[in-house]
């Protein structure tokens, strides 16, 4: 039976935090084990530590067999009734287990070959597992199986996230020493929260927490407290966690803050004239976001600003003005987008607007020929080009700049943060070691805390209003049931010349499997709507393909596009007026919003048609309720939050900084303020607690800050 330590060890032990942390320090755990649970995210005897339980098993609890009901989970101990090997090649262990109140069935399979000694008649037995019915009796099927007597009669037992090859009794076997090691002081791992913070919030020392959430007491209350992250135990470590992230991104900051950067002086008489020549008043929102972003690019300092804007708000608009401003005082400037498609859109709106002036922005994409490539290449670095569009290719080492002042980085959400990153190491040897300014711009409307936190590197603008005069999108969820209606529904559009989206977002990860989908969807609209002219696009067509399918039924060329999420983002097609979205009740409600802003961006009435598999539970109907009653991307995200996580919200590849381990954006939302201000004081008169409390809890992703 092993110890129980009850040692109480002071809180700042004296050793220093790191020492003798290494995996390979505990027992049982060599290079092999060590790659393991790196793959788990794991990689010292901290990270072990800081690695949460799912839930707690009552073990110290004996349950006679006859009261256990269906699919319970329990600890059972008896007598070995009679045990056998099932006939056939998997070894099956069957055997019957007798306590004083009756009879159960145990089953395993691959028993190694000393089990039926194990398990020979009259053999004492605990186990721990979950029941299920078989005909009329029930059973356990492998069991973990106890010493009688092992088990903690005083605490819960943690049940880990574990994955393949780092099972839930090796792992908890690991947690167990590490703890023991910080317990009798070979461990050390320092109270970094200033002690004022611990008094006003009531938080336990470290210690006192990481015991609570691995070894917590049987106390009403204590479990459930810690699985929802309510108990001060977890509340510290989440602190800490915020704290740490706050910290990281705001060192980044500082950092960038410490280069300089062109400052641009506003000549304004291109602007002025660029914005006397727009077909449109930019509204109140626009000129408030670009009188900002113009002041940004005024200083010597490098601008890290974010504009958030709803789909349709007319980010294009912003990015735009930015961009000319920086041209107009004699810098490049580099537009990003995230897919071909989006590059050629902007090169061509960019085109209409900036060629009246006498500039010619150049496209830089994937699918341009060798020759075009060199040419546009050549335009870049000689200076000549004074705006560059392109996708990933911007990127590539062979892109160098004359004088690149400005980054613009549109639908920031689908990159990750090492690309948002690394372009801005770019202009740094052309421009004598100043830094462009960045500007990033995404259409997922960011809830508060979440950009207060996940975004507290950069100053955020929101363009919180719509251009005038659109209508909005009608919003109906049907079941696919009634598919046919709305297929009947698309020729009615088509006779009146308009044109409808059909997406076909299928949950599953691969690329090939939600391209067959759109592909059936595709077959079956062209064999019941004969005389519709329908198109298809998918990820899995070249880019050079998918930008004519797209091209073509923006020119009018096709009455359905048939499509997979590809066109989530940017697409523009004015003419299109009906959005049909199927699986509807799979999707994200932001992932949904945006695919709605495709429609509607015309005078017509426009429609979005939720086609979800019936029935549709409770949660599905009020989550698809909300999308029909608000056009509000804020509300829409808050409650995106609230019901699927910040992954959600800031976009799956978004990993990096957002990755949180014990925190919660939304459980602990109320932690922030308060997390803020001591970030603030620690940067001011705690560098060296700063720079702890990131390296334990940001380590290696902290580099995604360092420019
Ligand atoms: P998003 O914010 O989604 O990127 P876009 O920049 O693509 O939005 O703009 C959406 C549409 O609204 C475009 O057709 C654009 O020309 C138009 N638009 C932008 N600003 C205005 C405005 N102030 N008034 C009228 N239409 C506008
Ligand atoms: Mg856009």
């Amino acid at each position: 039976m092993p110890e129980k330590p009850r040692r109480r060890l002071s809180s700042s032990p004296s050793a220093p935090d790191g020492a003798g942390a290494s995996l390979t320090a505990l027992r049982g755990v060599g290079p092999r084990v060590a790659e393991r649970l790196q793959r788990l995210g794991v990689r010292d005897q901290f990270d072990l530590l800081l690695h949460r339980p799912l839930r707690y098993q009552d073990r110290g609890f004996v349950r006679p067999v006859a009261q256990l009901e269906e699919n319970e989970e329990a600890t059972i101990e008896g007598r070995v009734v009679e045990s056998h090997l099932a006939p056939g090649p998997r070894r099956m262990l069957l055997c019957r287990l007798a306590d004083d109140s009756g009879e159960i069935s145990l089953r395993f399979f691959n028993a190694p070959p000393g089990w039926l000694e194990r398990f020979r008649p009259g053999a004492l037995l605990r186990c721990h597992g979950e029941t299920r019915r078989v005909g009329f009796a029930l059973e356990m099927a492998h069991p973990e199986l106890l010493t009688a007597g092992e088990a903690d009669e005083d605490a819960l037992y943690p049940v880990y996230p574990a994955t393949e090859g780092m099972h839930q009794s090796r792992l908890r076997g690991l947690i167990r020493q590490a703890l023991d090691n910080l317990e009798q002081g070979r461990l050390a791992f320092p109270d970094l929260l200033p002690d004022e913070v611990v008094r006003e919030e009531g938080f336990p020392s470290v210690l006192d927490a990481l015991r609570l959430i691995h070894r917590p007491p049987r106390e009403a209350g204590v479990e459930a407290a810690l699985c929802e992250g309510r108990h001060p135990a977890v509340r510290r470590l989440a602190f800490e966690e915020l704290l740490a992230q706050q910290l990281a991104l705001r060192e980044a900051r500082a950092r960038m803050r410490r280069f300089t950067a062109p400052p641009m002086g506003a000549g304004g008489r291109l602007f002025d004239e660029w914005l006397a020549g727009l077909p449109f008043r930019p509204t109140a929102a626009q000129q408030r976001v670009l009188e900002e972003v113009r002041g940004d690019l005024s200083r010597a300092q490098p601008m890290l600003r974010l504009v958030q804007g709803d789909v349709g708000s007319g980010k294009t608009l912003v990015a735009a003005g930015a961009a000319l401003h920086a041209i107009e005082a004699g810098w490049q400037v580099a537009l990003m987008a995230p897919t071909g498609l989006l590059a050629e859109q902007h090169q061509r709106n960019l085109t209409g607007w900036l060629t009246p002036l006498g500039l010619a922005p150049v496209l830089l994409s994937g699918t341009l020929g060798a020759r075009a490539r060199r040419e546009a290449l050549a335009r870049v670095v000689s200076g000549e080009a004074p705006l560059v569009v392109g996708t990933h290719a911007l990127f590539q080492d062979a892109v160098r700049f004359a004088r690149l002042g400005l980054v613009i980085v549109d639908e920031q959400h689908r990159f990750g943060v090492h690309q948002r990153l690394s372009l801005t190491g770019k202009g740094e040897d052309e421009t004598g070691g100043q830094r462009p300014h960045q500007l990033v711009m995404t259409a997922t409307p960011i809830p508060r805390t979440l950009a207060m936190s996940a975004y507290a590197d950069l100053d955020v603008s929101v363009i919180d209003e719509l251009p005038p005069g659109r209508t909005p999108v009608r919003t109906v969820a049907i079941a696919d049931t009634r598919r046919e209606e709305v297929m009947e529904r698309l020729r009615a559009v088509a006779a009146e010349g308009r044109q409808a989206y059909w997406v076909c977002p299928l949950i599953e990860e691969s690329e090939a499997v939600q391209a067959q989908a759109a592909q059936v969807a595709a077959q079956m609209l062209q064999e019941s709507l004969p005389e519709l002219r329908i198109a298809l696009v998918h990820g899995r067509l070249p880019g050079a393909e998918k930008d004519a399918v797209m091209n073509a039924f923006k020119a009018g060329a096709f009455d359905v596009l048939v499509a997979t999420t590809v066109i989530e983002v940017g697409v523009d097609v004015p003419n299109a007026s009906v959005m049909v979205i199927e699986n509807a009740e799979r999707l994200g409600l932001a992932q949904l919003h945006q695919l709605r802003g495709r429609v509607g961006r015309g005078a017509a009435q426009s429609s979005c048609v939720l086609m979800y598999r019936a029935p549709l539970g409770e949660r599905g109907r009020a989550r698809l309720g909300l999308l029909r009653e608000t056009h509000d991307g804020f509300r829409i995200a808050e409650e995106d939050l609230r019901m699927r996580g910040p992954g959600e919200v800031l976009g799956t590849r978004q990993t990096g900084l957002a990755r949180l381990r014990v925190a919660d954006l939304l459980r602990d939302a109320d932690l922030l303020p308060a997390v803020r201000e001591v970030a603030d004081r620690l940067l001011a008169r705690e560098p060296a607690r700063a720079e702890a409390l990131i390296a334990r809890w940001v380590g290696d992703a902290r580099d995604y800050g360092k420019v």
